[in-house]
């Protein structure tokens, strides 16, 4: 444990990466605060992950436990459009990224979250470093951490040239009580991963906790991710919301045009097995769009990136969250005994960051091997929601 309040840390977004940054760093004695561009944390974001060691170990010195937020599956199962589904045992525990928040908030009480704060500008003087939030509000403190995902602001500052690029194929989601899906449907898909691929398209689901974290029948969710190739032409009229806004990373839930329910759900009943394609027709449907940001730096004066903000990793991998826990988990490492009277641990910060990126890599690159196996992002693949 570090000297208790050794340096004050900023961190920019407070979703899992930005609050396990926050316990990371606290654990090695620094004043940590949270700034968040969201008004609430009310609204739906990010849907199932699916359990990595890193989280397990974070859960575990925070006092809980993988088991107590997440829902243990027995199989995974391979659907096809004729004859029986293929199945095999292999025990996962899947939660989401409600749940996950939750056990990550609840015991920060004590620390500054502030919401409704996005951040415009940074600025380094001597040792502090200065954030000012879109609304005027200014704090100044000792290190500024970029916790705030794919369209990072802390990025663009630190790195104005990185550019996320669009990987050339989109999630189509769903996150439904599973007390609204059919018996029959539960039945199949319950207790178990399943999957359906063919070419240029791939979908996936399994159960995680309920809406408050609930584990027992009955109150779960039934969640699932239909990945399909999509041209980038048609992108911005897919996530052309119907409130009017245009969204770029992330097309909430109940903000699809109508006529784009209707697509999915035709192109679900053409190209999906009947099981999945009753699934999406009945689920309020959402999406991401995938993007790939090249590893390059993750280490500026006085700040550091960490999580997507740093680089992301296609979602095949599953292990977005347990990467933003890792950086976040070595920066404290790295950080640990400084005080702003003393030079930054350069030395240090440069080890992290070049483990990291190589790992990102790594990540990457396993990613998009698994893509391209099912078609998916690759030229010339087969393309789906092509209104030309
Ligand atoms: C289809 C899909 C499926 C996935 N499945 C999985 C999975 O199964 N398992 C898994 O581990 N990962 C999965 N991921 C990846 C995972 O969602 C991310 O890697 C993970 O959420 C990264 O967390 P983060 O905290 O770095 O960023 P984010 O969760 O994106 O959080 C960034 C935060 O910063 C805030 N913010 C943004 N800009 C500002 C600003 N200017 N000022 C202040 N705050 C700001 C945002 O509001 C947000 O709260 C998936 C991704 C996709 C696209």
């Amino acid at each position: 444990m570090g000297e208790r309040n050794a340096f004050k840390a900023l961190i920019i977004g407070g979703s899992v990466g930005g609050l396990a940054a926050a316990h990371e760093l606290g654990s090695v004695g620094a004043e940590v605060a949270v700034y968040e561009r969201s008004a609430g944390r009310t609204e739906p974001r990010g849907a199932g992950i699916v359990m990595q060691p890193e989280v397990e170990m974070l859960l575990e010195r925070l006092g809980s436990s993988a088991r107590s937020v997440g829902v243990l599956l027995h199989e995974r199962q391979q659907l096809h459009f004729h004859g029986k589904a293929e199945r095999y045992k292999a025990p996962q525990l899947m939660t989401s990224w409600d749940t996950l928040y939750r056990a990550l908030r609840d015991p920060l009480t004590d620390v500054c979250y502030r919401l409704d704060s996005s951040l415009a500008r940074v600025r380094v003087e001597g040792h502090d470093v200065t954030a000012e939030f879109s609304d005027g509000y200014t704090v100044r403190g000792n290190f500024l951490v970029g916790a705030d995902g794919i369209g990072s602001a802390t990025r663009r500052l630190i790195d104005p040239a990185a550019r996320p690029a669009y990987a050339g194929y989109v999630a189509w989601r769903g996150l439904e009580s599973e007390s609204r899906v059919p018996d029959d449907l539960l039945e199949l898909l319950s207790d178990r991963f399943t999957f359906f691929g063919s070419r240029g398209m791939q979908m996936l689901c399994y159960l995680v906790p309920g809406p408050n974290g609930e584990l027992e029948e009955g109150a779960r969710r039934v969640n699932w991710v239909w990945y399909v190739n999509v041209a980038e032409r048609n992108l911005s009229r897919l996530m052309a919301g119907r409130s009017g806004e245009q969204f770029a990373h992330f097309l909430p839930p109940g903000e699809l045009m109508p006529g784009t329910v209707e697509e999915v759900g035709a192109q679900a009943d053409s190209s999906l097995p009947p099981q999945f394609a009753r699934l999406v027709r009945l689920s309020e449907v959402f999406m991401q769009p995938v993007f790939d940001l090249p590893p390059y730096r993750m280490v500026a004066d006085h700040a550091a990136l960490i999580g997507d903000a740093a680089g992301t990793v296609r979602p095949h991998t599953a292990s977005g969250t347990s990467k933003a826990f890792g950086d976040a988990a070595g920066l404290a490492a790295a950080m640990n005994g400084w005080t702003p009277s003393k030079a930054l641990p350069a030395r240090g910060l440069e080890e992290w960051e070049v483990r990291r990126l190589a790992h990102l890599a790594r990540l990457s690159e396993i990613g998009i091997e698994l893509a391209v196996t099912s078609s998916l992002g690759v030229a010339n693949g087969r393309q789906f929601f092509d209104s030309e």
